[in-house]
């Protein structure tokens, strides 16, 4: 859409922090490696500020603040403002806001401001670099974050606070072991670009490369090599449709150290309301791309008429499951009010006597766990047609190569 010579004015302050800083990296870093070498203690303060940098981004400016999975407890939430400063992608209300619209509008090309649509470069770096926008100062879509102070604390202060994570550091540090400019340019400047690029793989290749087993609504993938250089932010064709979900790798094996923090922070008392979507809705979710996909499959293959009659009935059994669990959660919802209106009458002093309160008492609980009892055993069967889904297409996929 804009051809080269059309293309808006650079913004040089950008190009010198994203492109000047990893060309200056590249030149610097083996000639002191080859001269004068980094040590042990070198190498690993550079890790864990890589670690500090990119988890309070996956962690707090991503699923804390763009998101709202998990609500932090002020401690948390300084630390993230810290450290997030520190990674150098701009304050959090800038960097959510932005990323609500990347959500919102998705692959739109006007709309999304790192639509993976106008290519690998732009949606990596590219948007960065010019002025291709006008809504930049535009926070209608995080007033929730301006009403936070520490959002707006930091958001004010930010320029002080990312020199002072990126070169006072880092400083101190070289001071306190004896050699500044070699933990400059390890802790200080390798670091910064690394952890740019691996967080910008999240807007570039995962938009491109892996596989897309819940949406095939959009450009998002799940790639488990991306997310283990990500932090865990891999998982993004789960988190495009579920994202709100503090989780992007939803399986217990599944490289997500941000999760765990967040699992690990919860525990400690720092985190809470933790987020996860249903089980039921992710099935859903994964049952209806497939039958989307088998059926488009059947189409090209012309399977038997026997074979697309048995994926019809399939498809009919999975609207009927979610029509029941529909109804069921209609039902909990109802259960939990009258509940709540049961509990303020005993309140008032209106039910009648002790024993009576009881045996309404239980008669709520078996309620409950009857209602629970079937909405487990609706995840079940669904569970239990993806594998004859898969059967089933099998057998489409052998019948089209004996023909
Ligand atoms: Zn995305
Ligand atoms: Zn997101």
């Amino acid at each position: 859409m804009n051809n080269s010579d059309a293309k808006p004015p650079l913004i040089a302050i950008n190009v010198v922090i994203f492109l000047g800083l990893p060309l200056l990296a590249l030149l610097l870093v083996p000639t002191w490696g080859i001269y004068r070498g980094f040590d042990t203690f070198q190498w690993l303060w550079a890790l864990a500020f890589l670690y500090l940098n990119g988890m309070s981004i996956t962690g707090g400016y991503h699923r804390l603040w763009a998101h709202k999975a998990y609500s932090a407890s002020p401690a948390l939430k300084w630390f993230y403002a810290l450290w997030g400063a520190g990674a150098l992608q701009n304050s959090i209300l800038v960097w959510a806001s932005d990323h609500r619209r990347h959500h919102r509008h998705v692959d739109d090309d006007e709309l999304d401001p790192y639509s993976a649509g106008r290519g690998l470069w732009f949606s990596h770096i590219g948007w960065i670099l010019r002025e291709y926008r006008s809504d930049t100062e535009d926070f209608s879509n995080a007033k929730d974050l301006q009403r936070d102070p520490v959002v707006m604390w930091q958001h004010k202060h930010y320029g002080v606070l990312t020199l002072f994570m990126n070169l006072g550091l880092p400083l101190a540090l070289g001071i306190w072991h004896g050699d500044i400019i070699g933990t400059l340019l390890l802790v200080g400047l390798l670091r910064l670009v690394i952890n740019h690029h691996v967080t910008f793989f999240i807007n570039s290749l995962a938009h491109y490369w892996g596989n897309r087993p819940y949406t095939d609504a959009n450009s998002a993938r799940d790639n488990g090599f991306l997310a283990f250089l990500t932090y865990g932010e891999g998982y993004h064709n789960f988190h495009h449709i579920f994202q709100t979900d503090y989780r992007n790798g939803i399986r217990w094996w599944q490289w997500d150290p941000t999760k765990w923090m967040i699992a690990l922070c919860a525990r400690i008392g720092l985190a809470s309301d933790l987020n996860r979507v249903s089980d039921f809705k992710i099935q859903r979710a994964i049952l209806d791309t497939q039958f989307q996909r088998a059926r488009s499959e059947m189409e090209q293959t012309q399977g038997s008429a026997t074979l697309r009659a048995s994926l019809e009935r399939e498809y009919q059994l999975f609207t009927e499951s979610i029509n029941q669990w529909t109804s069921l959660q209609a039902e909990r919802y109802e259960r939990k009010k009258s509940e709540l209106s049961d509990a303020l009458e005993e309140k008032k002093g209106q039910l009648g006597d002790a024993l009576e309160l009881k045996r309404a008492h239980l008669q709520h609980k078996w309620e409950s766990a009857a209602l629970r009892t079937r909405l487990k055993a609706l995840e079940y069967s669904l569970k239990m047609q993806r594998k004859r889904l898969g059967l089933l297409m099998q057998q489409a996929q052998l019948q089209a190569q004996m023909a």
